[in-house]
């Protein structure tokens, strides 16, 4: 098999649930030979995910020389009309992420089913001052955009996906299609915005078009995070992708979805599989279908695992300013207790505050 023995690989793209978590990622990070992780926030989901942010601050508190963490934006209302209230003050809201520590930007709000629960184009002008502000201020945002297209066509859709609502072709989810034309209309507008397209921006299956893609905006790129279809699509086309991974070896970023999509498998399967697919030239049976390496060059393989990340959120994490995050649980904390269905989430974000307080 062959694998690099001394590689620094920073996983920039993890989920954190809850607190209880913590623990897993404690593993995960001594286990694995990973050196940093980013943590990705999924605030943005709305109402069950409103101590996100609070959350993926918090561990980096904790672990502050190896994680980073992207915030996310808070929509505590669906669906959002054209004009936005004060709460949903988007330029406000990434002020406030910047200056309690983040290290970026995670947007969720390109998955179909939260593209249609927000039910705006990713492109309206409500976003305008936001995309503007992250662009001038070069913040990275990893955005998740659309979903494969099997998911569209009943008989293609995986079990997994029809299972979790994700089976978008029942007329009531924007198209594919739809939502790429509304990310050419934000990169249009803000051709210098720094994205990173998790999930390689679903065109695993279209090699020429995710060139014509990276040729078209220079500051996009995208990241190798699994679906697990995109490795059968890899390997399907060994020397189209090997060419592809060496060209445009400085917009390729490692991730693995852990541990949200621990459904992908656990990770050591994960992340054995994407190695050995990066690093070596085997093939191998796993996740149901054959899987060919692409025996990339080491020079290569270490701007995907950490470098090219590096570029972006910089070689160290930035640093937690305890203060704005306390102020921030302590709104979250009264938002939660004001509205009787976010009721629930206030014991949870208790429970931040005080392990916060312990660094206080
Ligand atoms: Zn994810």
């Amino acid at each position: 098999m062959g694998l690099l023995s001394d590689v620094k690989i920073t996983d920039s793209h993890v989920h954190i649930g809850s607190i209880k978590h913590f623990n897993f990622l404690d593993k995960y990070l001594k286990d694995y030979g990973i050196e940093n992780i980013n943590l990705v926030s999924l605030a943005c989901k709305g109402h069950e995910a409103i101590a996100q942010n609070l959350i993926c601050a918090l561990y980096k508190l904790l672990y502050p020389d190896n994680v980073y963490a992207y915030g996310s934006l808070m929509y505590p209302y669906y669906p959002l009309d054209d004009k936005i209230p004060d709460e949903y003050n988007f330029v406000e809201q990434v002020e406030k992420l910047m200056a309690i520590g983040f290290d970026g930007i995670k947007m969720l709000e390109g998955k179909p089913t939260l593209r249609k629960k927000i039910s705006v184009p990713l492109d309206s002008p409500i976003f305008d001052n936001y995309y503007s502000y992250l662009e001038e201020q070069k913040i990275h945002v990893i955005f998740h955009v659309a979903d494969p297209e099997t998911f569209w066509v009943k008989e293609t859709a995986p079990s997994f996906a029809l299972e979790k609502g994700w089976f978008y072709g029942n007329g009531t989810f924007p198209e594919k299609e739809t939502i790429y034309k509304e990310i050419d209309g934000i990169l249009n507008k803000f051709p210098n915005l720094r994205i990173t397209f998790a999930h390689f921006y679903f065109l695993s299956n279209f090699p020429e078009r995710a060139e014509e893609f990276l040729n078209r905006w220079k500051n996009v790129s995208l990241d190798v995070t699994p679906g697990r279809e995109m490795y059968d699509n890899f390997s399907k086309r060994t020397e189209v992708w090997r060419d592809f991974f060496t060209k445009h070896q400085n917009r390729i970023v490692f991730g693995t979805d852990m541990e949200a999509s621990m459904f992908q498998g656990g990770p050591s399967d994960i992340i054995n599989t994407m190695r050995r697919f990066l690093e070596t030239d085997d093939k191998f049976n796993n996740w149901g279908f054959e899987i060919k390496g692409l025996k990339l060059d080491q020079a290569v393989v270490e701007k995907i695992y950490s470098k090219n990340f590096e570029s972006y959120a910089g070689s160290t994490p930035k640093r937690i300013n305890t203060d704005v995050l306390l102020d921030e649980c302590l709104r979250i904390k009264n938002l939660a207790e004001s509205k009787k269905e976010l009721n629930n989430y206030v014991s949870e974000v208790e429970e931040v505050i005080n392990m916060l307080k312990e660094y206080i």
